[in-house]
């Protein structure tokens, strides 16, 4: 049996009900092959994939909260530190009810290759909580934050571990995160980011994930003697990632018709109006019913999954940036049946897969999200660099770089696809090109 394979059944073994985990490790062990061949030896002997899908620290604690009525909330509480081999461990923090331990380990599982392929100094961590936000008061959800805080500051530090936002956790959350940190450490240093702007946050962060995307997307399609202008792109999600993406698509040329919440989805065959989105999401906080009824272009369907959902629109491009597994075997021939040729992941493993298999093999160009949305957790290093200086940069100092790391990041991919046998995979050449440059430093710091 291959080395691979074995990890992979110790892991399964190890971790029988963490199916997210499970399927996120097999996605990244199964196109490693070649790249451990080269130094199979070494590796086994050190244990080096045993100890690459353990995390390094899995902390679990309680959240007990008030709510407005008075009454005690309790809520579990995470942060897996999985790896610190080239940088202080980061990774998001977030909260939705379906945050259980195997959520949380695919993410930083995941973290630890797509931080590596930024080229910056991170290690991959996540963290966050069952704790919903959605229909909390503002004072329930400081309330929820303090709480959290005050345990979980006890494992962080601006040099040890630097959470940042995620599903469920925006700036409101972070800002009341920081405040707590501060109040029980007496130190204001870096310690989260996506905060605001005037307590150390960095310009451009809120963009930085969907703006990623598109630039990522926009190399990827210019490789392959293709662009940007004039071409439909289908989009999920209606949160941070989705918006930032639209807006970029319109500014990169495209047309953006297609974006969803958890409850329903639009089409709208004029493109997405990203101001009315931005205010019915990011101000009211409200559904996307309150989009279709003040945009007369736009179609609602109620249900994500509803009349075929966002995939069945016929599109040259698809950005699924709402969740994990929400693109299956069947929206993905869907897709290729309308003519989609490339695909870009805005969320962490949004694609299952047999979906993605099913990309390959149709010849789609399909880009995995641990390189395709780096650019948040990119632009949040960039944040720690500016706390670390005292320094704020501006808007276009940070949009520039981000750029500059997206299109080396895409080099990087295809490169290594190239360098390992399979040109255009860029699965393979994101998961070996993250995983070399995390075992070399595994190798020379020894074994932990
Ligand atoms: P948000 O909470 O801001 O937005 C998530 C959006 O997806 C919401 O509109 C939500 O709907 C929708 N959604 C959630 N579940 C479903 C579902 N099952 N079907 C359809 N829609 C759904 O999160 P982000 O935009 O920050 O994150 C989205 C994804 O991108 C996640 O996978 C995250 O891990 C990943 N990511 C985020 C980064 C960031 O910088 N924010 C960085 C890298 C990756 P509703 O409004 O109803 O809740």
């Amino acid at each position: 049996m291959s080395y691979t394979s074995e990890v992979l059944e110790r892991v399964v073994a190890q971790n029988p009900d963490q199916t997210l985990f499970i399927q996120a490790v097999k996605e990244v062990l199964e196109t490693l092959s070649p790249a451990i061949e080269r130094n199979e030896k070494v590796y086994r002997q050190n244990a080096l994939l045993e100890r690459l899908t353990t995390p390094d620290r899995q902390i679990l604690f309680r959240v007990a909260w008030v709510d407005d009525q008075g009454i005690a909330r309790v809520n579990n509480g995470y942060r897996i530190q999985f790896n610190n081999a080239i940088g202080p461990y980061k990774g998001g923090l977030r909260l939705h009810p379906s945050v259980n331990l195997s959520t949380l380990k695919f993410l930083g599982f995941e973290q630890i290759f797509k931080n590596s392929l930024t080229g910056l100094p991170i290690g991959g961590a996540k963290g966050g909580s069952d704790f919903d936000p959605k229909g909390k008061s503002d004072r329930e959800v400081m309330a929820f934050c303090q709480s959290f805080m005050s345990e979980l500051y006890k494992y962080i530090g601006a040099d040890v571990d630097v959470p940042a936002g995620d599903i469920g956790t925006g700036a409101r959350e972070i800002g009341y995160m920081y405040g707590a940190y501060k109040k029980l450490t007496g130190l204001y240093e870096g310690v989260l980011t996506g905060k605001g702007l005037s307590y150390g946050g960095s310009l451009a962060r809120t963009e930085a994930t969907g703006y990623g995307l598109l630039y990522l997307t926009k190399c990827m399609l210019e490789a392959n003697g293709s662009g940007l202008d004039g071409k439909k792109v289908v989009v999920s999600g209606a949160g941070n990632v989705a918006t930032y993406a639209i807006q970029k698509t319109w500014q990169l040329g495209g047309i953006p018709v297609t974006c969803c919440d958890s409850t329903g989805w639009i089409y709208d065959p004029e493109g997405i109006d990203v101001a009315l989105l931005k205010e019915v999401k990011e101000v009211r906080r409200a559904r996307l019913t309150e989009y279709a009824a003040e945009r007369p272009s736009a179609v609602y369907h109620a249900g994500t999954h509803s009349e075929g959902g966002v995939w069945s629109v016929p599109c040259d491009v698809a950005l699924p940036c709402a969740t994990q597994n929400e693109l299956d075997l069947n929206d993905a021939k869907m897709l290729v049946a309308n003519g989609c040729k490339a695909v870009a992941e805005g969320a962490n493993m949004p694609t299952t897969i047999e979906a993605t298999k099913y990309f390959q093999e149709n010849g789609i160009l399909f880009c995995p999200g641990k390189a395709a949305n780096a650019g948040g957790v990119a632009t949040s290093a960039l944040e720690m660099t500016q706390n670390s200086e005292r320094l704020s940069w501006t808007f276009d100092e940070v949009d520039s770089k981000l750029q500059g790391i997206m299109a080396n990041i895409f080099t990087n991919v295809n490169e290594t696809a190239k360098e390992f046998g399979m040109a255009g995979n860029y699965v393979a050449g994101a998961n070996i090109a993250g995983f070399l440059k995390v075992a070399n430093a595994m190798e020379a710091q020894g074994i932990l």
